[in-house]
């Protein structure tokens, strides 16, 4: 693997002590090489973080959370800070996922403010964007990406990663095409370039990446990495994974 590879992996609340423990056992055992070009990238459900952060202590595995809060401090009952995620040595966070925009009507002035502050913060905002079905079928999806990349996205973010998913593949073990991820890949590096943001940023592909889709999503759709629900948390689909992007 050439270029710079993240594979992130979103467990949402799929986990218990007992089994994210067996997970990450399972990852570490496989023994991946150190590798500047490919980052391991896991994202556990907040009351797991403090556990998973000292299992990895020596690992070459990067944290991350799956939301934060904008605000430093206050009366936000049951969010999270950013301070708190980077006392457990967090260093990325998954923000706008749609199933966060879905369920607590998270609006894009909040995703760019929450990405304002982990950039301050030095955490690296993973921003989630995409389509409905029937943005796709209507053809107005690229309309929509870039109406979310304004508004999510400040123009002064360093470190920009993007996931693109499409909310009609989230969870539902259907997939664009390969070529299909690629005009949005190539949409969003293009945005970016001529919107003049930032030359680092990594777009990566999410919604039911799993271990059969993988070689044809990476090889055709100049994907920077992938965003994994389902299957990162299937010990046996994540090692296949894995090893695609470490041992290729
Ligand atoms: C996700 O929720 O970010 C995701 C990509 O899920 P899945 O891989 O299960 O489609």
């Amino acid at each position: 693997m050439s270029q710079n590879k993240l594979i992130v992996s979103n467990w949402k609340m799929n986990l218990n002590i007992k089994n994210s423990i067996k997970i990450i056992t399972n990852i570490t055992n496989l023994n991946l090489p150190r590798l500047r070009n490919c980052k391991n990238i896991i994202c556990p459900q907040f009351l797991l973080i403090p556990k998973i952060s000292e299992i990895i202590k020596d690992k070459d595995i990067t944290l991350g959370s799956q939301d934060c809060h904008y605000e430093e401090k206050g009366a936000f009952t049951g969010d999270s800070s950013i301070e708190m995620i980077k006392s457990f040595n967090c260093k990325y966070s998954i923000i706008g996922h749609s199933e966060r925009r879905q369920y607590y009507n998270e609006s894009n002035e909040n995703i760019y403010k929450k990405a304002s502050q982990l950039q301050k913060n030095k955490l690296i905002p993973i921003i989630c964007i995409g389509e409905s079905l029937d943005q796709r079928k209507t053809h107005t999806y690229l309309n929509v990406l870039s109406k979310q990349i304004i508004e999510c996205i400040p123009k002064e973010l360093k470190d920009i990663v993007i996931a693109y998913e499409p909310i009609w593949s989230i969870g539902t073990g259907i997939t664009p095409s390969s070529n299909e991820i690629l005009e949005v890949i190539s949409f969003v590096k293009n945005f970016l370039k001529e919107n003049k943001y930032s030359h680092k940023s990594s777009i990566l592909y999410g919604g039911s990446v799993n271990s059969a889709n993988i070689d044809s999503i990476i090889r055709i759709s100049r994907a920077d990495g992938v965003l994994i629900g389902g299957a990162s948390i299937n010990a046996n689909e994540i090692n296949k994974i894995l090893s695609y992007f470490y041992f290729n």
